[in-house]
């Protein structure tokens, strides 16, 4: 279904209810409505058509969802910018997306190189991008003017969102995503999560600009009518107190979100026992976690996706998520998925390969990047994520690494994201990348980066690391690093240039000796 009918929807049975909360302001129902209609009525008079592309780049409020809201109506495509990109990525984005309009502030309008030398620097404007940004219209005026509007309702294959992936192995890609497929999500996590129309609450913690908030929190939010609550950051003892105050019914995360909440002072009394759905993507959930939850009622499920799928792939039950944490669960009803080999063919229950999918969910496509998508989609619609996992008929999907990082050292396999799993148990361990160096003898020599300011030493950590995983998986080396590791901006490590901050750190054996 279009996102448009949704707001209609809403707009007409909950008029009255609020609908989004940020740092005490609120817009029910009835104004998301009526606010949005007048920033799609604007856009169009600035000369959107539809398929035009609209940026969005501001931090976490309730006008960053009446610009995303407001871009769907008029028929265009929000692109939402990462504020935490640099220049040089935005630039790129912008100008790959090719956006006509801009919708963002003095203070960060200059990221997608456009002066606007305003005394409010947080003031928000509409920039023509076509006209260097000339004579940007002020978002309280277009908020204040009545203008005649019709929504745009063209088909549900009208793209919604174009979303940008993090570069964490390589130049950044723009997924265009559809009113069907973010919907089709939307209609599968109602059958997952078992969620009640009308009383779901969720939290905005992580910025909007990411796929995983506003592909999978704001659009479900919006389709199903519930209150969401928004941050502007994470600060993980605000987000505590929320949940408690507000009994957050929905919280997704990382595990490391998870893991910062659950050390937020308080947490052992407070009663989160309101979330009925605890949704950890990107990770597998250590079992430690798992149960400091578990206590306190809530089970934190481990989900696989990825942004070109709108999100969500698989998931576990309750009952899996607690039996087997490790598991990513099983596909959500809206995919097939398949484990094959490098011939392309499928591999027997649980031999490991690439997890292939296929669905409604899919995206339409990487954005005017016809050789990528020639490259991950094949003739039936199966598109190839490069990702490697096993997948077992009764505990689901283990996902090992992306194929990517896979290292082939001395002719066997070796998946780094185990062995950094396995690494980051070791007591003074803050942060641990693993990764091949070229070599003559290995192939890939396995070897690692760590980060723990009270480590003395890398090299005694490898007989503890020989214990958790075996030999031929241990790195042969592994070097300090004085500070945290480099990371993308969705705050993933960074794997392009691990080889040369290896050469640049010191080496204990050659200061040894
Ligand atoms: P890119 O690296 O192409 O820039 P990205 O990091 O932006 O992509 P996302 O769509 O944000 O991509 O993340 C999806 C990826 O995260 C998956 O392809 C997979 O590698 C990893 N991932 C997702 N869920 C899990 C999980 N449960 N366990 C392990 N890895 C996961």
């Amino acid at each position: 279904m279009h996102f448009n009918r949704y707001i209609a929807h809403w707009a007409k049975h909950r008029p009255d209810a609020v609908a989004l909360r940020c740092e005490g302001r609120s817009l029910n129902w009835k104004e998301i409505d009526l606010y949005s209609a007048r920033v799609a009525a604007c856009l169009l008079e600035q000369g959107v058509i539809p398929g035009d592309r609209v940026g969005i780049l501001l931090e976490n409020s309730l006008d960053w969802c009446l610009a995303f809201i407001g871009a769907f109506r008029a028929g265009a495509i929000a692109v939402p910018f990462n504020r935490m990109f640099g220049a040089f990525e935005l630039e790129q984005i912008a100008g790959d997306a090719d956006c006509m309009l801009a919708i963002s502030c003095p203070a960060e309008i200059g990221k997608l190189g456009i002066d606007h030398p305003a005394e409010d620097r947080q003031a928000i404007h509409v920039y023509d991008m076509r006209a260097d940004g000339q004579s940007p219209l002020p978002w309280s005026d277009i908020l204040a003017t009545e203008r005649p509007f019709r929504d745009h309702r063209r088909s549900d294959d009208d793209g919604i969102a174009i979303c940008y992936t993090s570069g964490t192995t390589g130049v950044p890609k723009g997924i265009l995503l559809t009113h069907r497929s973010v919907d089709t999500m939307v209609q599968s996590l109602i059958l997952t999560f078992g969620w009640t129309i009308g009383a779901e609450r969720f939290v905005i913690l992580a910025p909007l600009a990411f796929t995983g908030t506003c592909i999978c929190v704001l659009c479900p939010l919006l389709a199903t009518g519930g209150i969401g609550f928004i941050e502007k950051g994470v600060d993980p003892a605000r987000a505590l107190d929320l949940i408690v105050r507000e009994r957050i019914t929905y919280f997704p995360g990382v595990p490391a979100l998870f893991e910062r909440i659950a050390s937020a002072p308080g947490f052992a009394e407070a009663d989160i026992s309101s979330i009925r759905t605890g949704n950890a993507g990107g990770a597998p959930v250590p079992r430690a976690l798992l149960e400091k939850y578990l206590a306190k009622g809530v089970t934190i499920r481990q989900q696989y996706g990825t942004s070109e799928a709108s999100g969500a792939i698989t998931n576990p039950d309750f009952d899996l998520a607690v039996q087997c944490p490790e598991s990513a669960g099983h596909p959500l009803p809206t995919f097939d998925l398949e484990i094959r080999d490098a011939d392309g063919c499928v591999v027997a229950a649980n031999e490991p390969g690439e997890i292939w999918i296929r669905g409604p969910q899919m995206m339409q496509g990487y954005w005017r990047k016809p050789e990528a998508n020639a490259e991950a989609f094949d003739a039936e619609g199966w598109y190839r994520t490069g990702d490697l996992g096993r997948y077992d008929p009764d505990l689901g999907l283990f996902v090992l690494d992306r194929k990517k990082n896979m290292l082939i050292s001395g002719g066997v396999n070796v998946y780094p994201a185990e062995v950094e799993r396995a690494m980051a148990r070791i007591e003074g361990v803050e942060e641990a990348v693993v990764f091949g160096m070229p070599s003559e003898k290995w192939g890939d020599e396995v070897v690692a980066i760590v980060h723990g300011p009270t480590l003395a030493s890398g090299a005694a950590l490898i007989p503890q690391v020989r214990e958790l995983v075996g030999a031929y998986k241990t790195p042969r080396r592994i070097l300090l690093s004085p500070d945290p590791l480099p990371r993308t901006a969705s705050a993933k490590i960074r794997r392009q240039g691990l080889q040369e901050l290896f050469l640049s750190l010191p080496d204990e054996e050659a200061v040894a000796g």
